[in-house]
């Protein structure tokens, strides 16, 4: 199901009022699982407002309107919503009551135009306005649904949040499944499930990158929930035959959590030792709630004296290979198991730049030494971006190397 938000009022246009109602409907209509296709911003002008509608109509399922709900004359969007679809308008003695007392408790004088905005459109459902006058509207009209909801930010999102969700809810099953990746690119990603996002209307499957990471949304529509829910278990089952290997979760939940919840299932200690990193990857995992069970510590060895005092890493091995080097990561390590009770520990030493690369040791070459009960290995990667980016980068890589091995 997609939608298209439209946006009334000349202030919009004019760039006196930032548009924020479209941005805030947009991401609260995705999460909900509605596509939002279009946004548009119209002048307070009845032909313009009319042409819109009739375009709106043509492309999109749902068509959510804000501002232009107000008493006054130039206040047109349910007039001309109404005049499109050939509805009338009628008085609503609950409306005109309910605008009564918000000027009751509000110790307002209600001005005669206030009960213009008790007129509203037939077969169409109202919108309680509990802290201001005009009330929203709820059409179902020939398979498509037209949402008008007041311009004032706090109005609209009370009002979408407080009933119409709810309907929508109620009048359409909608359901999101998200499956997590990292180690693959958004573009490998979408090359290995082309022929699926392709051919799936229903449900819609869109990938979204994030730093590392790409998350595949899935959105299914239907009449109820057993067929909703086959139609998303149908779509996750071949995406998970072809990609498992870089899916890290099903849930709405982030790598490090995924890491925190295996260690606390398997009773493991895990103490992280970094260099590059300087202390990120610790603070990543912190942010965890009830982290305790499972962290040992994490120590920041930054100069070459912390990795010899701290994690005791040979003075000839640094002077030998650097700092930046598979040999020293492995020693990292290993001072840090020796030093720790820990199951798994892990370090980092890399160049996160933008200084100090050269030829054989370029920026971005980072290598992650991890040592358990019964193994230990280097990984050395090649990570791109600015400093923050690499750091980050090196981190979720830690991250998703002991969600590998565990
Ligand atoms: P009212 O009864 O308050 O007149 P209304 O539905 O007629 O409600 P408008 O008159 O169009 O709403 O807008 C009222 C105020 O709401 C605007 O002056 C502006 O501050 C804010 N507003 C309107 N539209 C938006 C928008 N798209 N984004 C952010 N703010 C908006």
């Amino acid at each position: 199901m997609n939608a298209e938000i439209i946006s009334v009022g000349t202030e919009l246009i004019l760039g006196s009022t930032l548009n924020t109602n479209a941005h805030y409907l947009s991401k609260r209509l995705s999460n909900i699982g509605i596509d939002v296709i279009y946004h548009t911003a119209v002048k307070d002008d009845p032909k313009m407002l009319e042409d819109i509608i009739h375009i709106g109509l043509k492309r999109a399922d749902v068509l959510i309107f804000t501002g232009g709900l107000g008493p006054t004359d130039d206040d047109m969007t349910k007039e001309i919503v109404s005049k499109v679809l050939g509805l009338n308008l009628r008085l609503n003695v609950s409306v005109e009551n309910s605008i009564k007392n918000y000027f009751n408790k509000t110790d307002k004088i209600m001005s005669s135009n206030n009960k213009k905005q008790a007129y509203i459109p037939e077969e169409s459902k109202f919108l309680t306005n509990e802290i201001g006058t005009a009330p929203g509207i709820y059409i179902k009209w020939n398979e498509k649904l037209l949402i008008l909801l007041p311009g004032p930010p706090n109005e609209m999102k009370l009002m979408f949040n407080k009933y119409v969700v709810p309907l929508i809810k109620q009048d359409f099953v909608i359901k999101i499944s998200t499956i997590r990746t990292i180690g693959i690119s958004e573009s490998q990603l979408e090359n290995s499930l082309k022929d699926i996002i392709r051919n799936n209307t229903n449900p819609t499957i869109a990938t979204y990158a994030k730093e590392g990471t790409v998350d595949i949304k899935i959105v299914a529509k239907g009449d109820n929930d057993k067929e909703v829910d086959s139609l998303l278990n149908e779509i996750v089952c071949i995406i998970k035959n072809r990609i498992s290997k870089y899916i890290y979760s099903y849930l709405d939940e982030t790598i490090e959590e995924v890491v925190f919840k295996k260690l606390k299932d398997k009773k493991m200690k895990i103490a992280f030792c970094e260099s590059c990193t300087g202390g990120l990857i610790s603070a990543k995992f912190t942010r965890i709630s009830g982290v305790s069970e499972v962290f040992e510590r994490g120590i920041i060895a930054y100069s070459n004296n912390s990795k010899i005092e701290e994690l005791n890493v040979n003075k000839d091995t640094l002077e030998k290979f650097g700092p930046v080097s598979e040999q020293v990561a492995i020693e990292m390590a290993k001072g840090l198991m020796n030093k720790t009770k820990s199951d798994i520990a892990v370090s980092t030493t890399g160049l996160a730049g933008p200084s100090g690369g050269n030829k054989t040791k370029p920026i971005g070459l980072v290598y992650i030494g991890i040592v358990t009960k019964n193994m230990s290995k280097v990984i050395k990667c090649m990570l791109n971006g600015d400093r923050t980016s690499i750091q980050n980068k090196a981190a979720l890589k830690v991250f998703n190397e002991i969600r590998k091995i565990l």
